[in-house]
């Protein structure tokens, strides 16, 4: 069947497309929303009930359904299949509610779905390419019915917080296309996602019945690398200029596939690129409040890995930007890993490590090296739940009269503390980030509004903009023009309430200002295809898919 991307992003219904097979394609499917003239004119009378409903009566039945749904869990299956039914309706509902169902199709209920994947699973979504399919990927990718602008791949070794879930991480680039069709505007049909599937060591997972994936262990080394590699070369042929984002490889492949493909394919790393421009525009809120410079701080991170040296790089650059040297920059952001404070002469520190390697001694307790650092933010990115005690935020106030503190780890079970933990062992005065939602704190009659420091306000954006500037590739610049951007949209009303962060529901504005400064750096660069247009934003604006009849 074919379909096709109107000039302002509907999916047309073309005359091949018709009766019931029009009804079972999810990209053209309006369901009851059929008007009576459609009806007639695409052979559906008869197949659906007489009474015509509006999409927004529909939306307003899918939500009032959804909240009966006793858990999230069933949440995320009914709109799952939703989206399986009918992608406009499915949007629609998100768009309007990004609130309330970004954490079920995303963090956190997304990491619960993922490891119950192959017990819910309905209906596949997107490519699975598995270790099996070496010299034929090509052909594989042939399979897709549409041409795809945005490819999101993992091999699902380190999905969120909570490790090796093989094949079963396909639910995360199912999730964040969505995020990126909703928050966006980047349509549903140019949305490719991409498993690849070498196996898993998780024991348990290749031990039940209903796993999806291949049951061996995970491919390493020189075949890894070959599969990836042969991805990369056909999904660039089939979909020229594509772009393709990374998503949740394992540090130890994820530095090494950024940096071997950054410079010759349009390619990024969200959990170490991402995830720095939203922490970095967190900063650069929290310090609208205590008036600091970025330059002035110290930085501990609790964690040393992919979010964490992603967000300390852009750091860096960001406080060379106001004047720093970059061993000065680097001197100002600390790591503690799982063995204690990464310190010079550590033995086999992993070469991501090895920038924030300072002189000090070994300290191998957090506490303690807070006091010994008097960071003024610690951010915390090391999945591992509570590490954030009451004494870690205790003695951040003791230090700071204004301590920054971001438990970024997600998914809610891996977060470093709660938001009502952050600012009760304050006194109120953290300037606090969450990677997972939290409710309103109310606290000596004062209520804080947490915000999720959480790279959804960023990768959708940037998406837009590489797609919409056609850039070659996606640079460092372009992440650090979305972090400037995106604390610039933060107000006063914002900052008053202790939120960091734009309120959700202003995401699709959030995203069309960021791709404008990221299509923006392209031009500049020479990286983008053809003219600059007059007016980018406007530009922009008018490419993004609307969810509508
Ligand atoms: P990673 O596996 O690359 O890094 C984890 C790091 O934590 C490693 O360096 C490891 O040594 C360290 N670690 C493990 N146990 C520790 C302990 N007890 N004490 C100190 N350090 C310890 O993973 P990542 O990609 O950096 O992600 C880490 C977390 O951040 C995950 O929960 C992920 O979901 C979250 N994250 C959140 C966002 C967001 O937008 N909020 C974005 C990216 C990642």
């Amino acid at each position: 069947m074919k379909t096709r991307v109107t000039a302002r992003g509907r999916t047309a219904i073309t005359k091949s497309s018709r009766g019931i097979a029009l009804l079972r394609d999810p990209l053209l499917n309006h369901g009851t929303g059929f008007t009576e003239k459609e009806r007639d004119a695409l052979g559906l009378r008869g197949l659906l009930p007489p009474t015509v409903l509006s999409i927004k009566a529909q939306a307003e039945r899918v939500l009032t359904n959804l909240r009966r749904a006793p858990d999230d869990l069933d949440k995320y299956v009914a709109l799952n299949a939703l989206h399986d039914r009918n992608e406009a309706l499915f949007f629609k509902v998100v768009t309007e509610n990004i609130d309330e169902i970004q954490p079920i199709i995303y963090t956190p209920t997304v990491g619960l779905a993922c490891q119950r994947f192959g017990h819910i699973f309905q209906r596949p979504r997107g490519l699975f390419i598995s270790a099996n399919d070496r010299g034929r990927i090509a052909k594989l990718l042939a399979n897709w019915p549409y041409p795809a602008k945005l490819i999101v791949v993992t091999d699902g070794e380190r999905i969120l917080g909570l490790g090796d879930l093989g094949a079963n991480g396909m639910g995360i680039p199912v999730g964040k296309l969505s995020l990126y069709a909703a928050c966006a505007g980047i349509h549903p049909q140019q949305c490719l996602p991409v498993m690849l599937d070498v196996g898993t060591n998780n024991e348990e997972l290749r031990k039940d019945p209903y796993y999806v994936g291949l049951r061996r262990k995970r491919v390493t080394g020189a075949a890894y690398d070959a599969l990836i590699d042969e991805f990369i070369t056909a999904a660039r042929k089939t979909f020229p200029g594509v772009l393709i984002q990374f998503e949740d490889f394992a540090n130890h492949s994820a530095f090494r596939l950024l940096h071997k493909y950054r410079d010759r394919a349009c390619v990024f790393n969200d959990d170490i690129q991402g995830t720095a421009a939203v922490a970095l525009a967190g900063l650069f809120s929290a310090l609208r409040i205590t008036g600091g410079k970025l330059s002035e701080q110290t930085l501990l991170f609790l964690g040393a890995g992919e979010a964490a040296t992603g967000i300390a790089d852009l750091v860096v650059s960001a406080m060379m930007a106001e004047g720093l040297s970059e061993a000065e920059a680097r001197q100002r952001n600390w790591l503690v890993d799982s063995r204690g404070l990464v310190v010079k002469g550590r033995q086999g520190l992993t070469a991501h490590k090895l920038p924030y390697a300072h002189e000090h001694a070994p300290v191998s307790n957090f506490v303690t090296a807070i006091r010994a650092l008097k960071p003024t933010a610690i951010i915390g990115v090391a999945a591992v739940g509570g590490t954030f005690t009451p004494e870690v935020l205790k003695t951040m106030a003791e230090i700071n009269k204004q301590p920054i503190v971001f438990a970024l780890s997600n998914p809610t079970s891996k977060a470093e503390c709660s938001a009502e933990e952050a600012y009760c062992y304050t006194e109120g005065r953290a300037l606090f980030a969450c990677g997972s939602p939290y409710d309103p704190v109310t606290l000596n009659a004062k209520t804080f509004v947490p915000r999720q420091g959480n790279n959804s306000y960023i990768f959708p954006g940037v998406g837009l903009g590489v797609i919409a500037s056609g850039s070659k590739l996606v640079t460092d610049e372009m992440f650090m023009a979305a972090a400037q951007t995106l604390a610039k949209l933060v107000t006063a009303e914002d900052l008053k309430q202790g939120s960091l962060y734009p309120a959700l529901p202003r995401i699709r504005e959030v995203s069309a200002h960021i791709a404008a400064a990221v299509a923006k750096v392209a031009y500049q660069r020479g990286l983008a295809k053809g003219k600059q247009p007059k007016n980018l934003l406007a530009h922009i604006k008018a490419q993004m898919y609307n969810p509508n009849y």
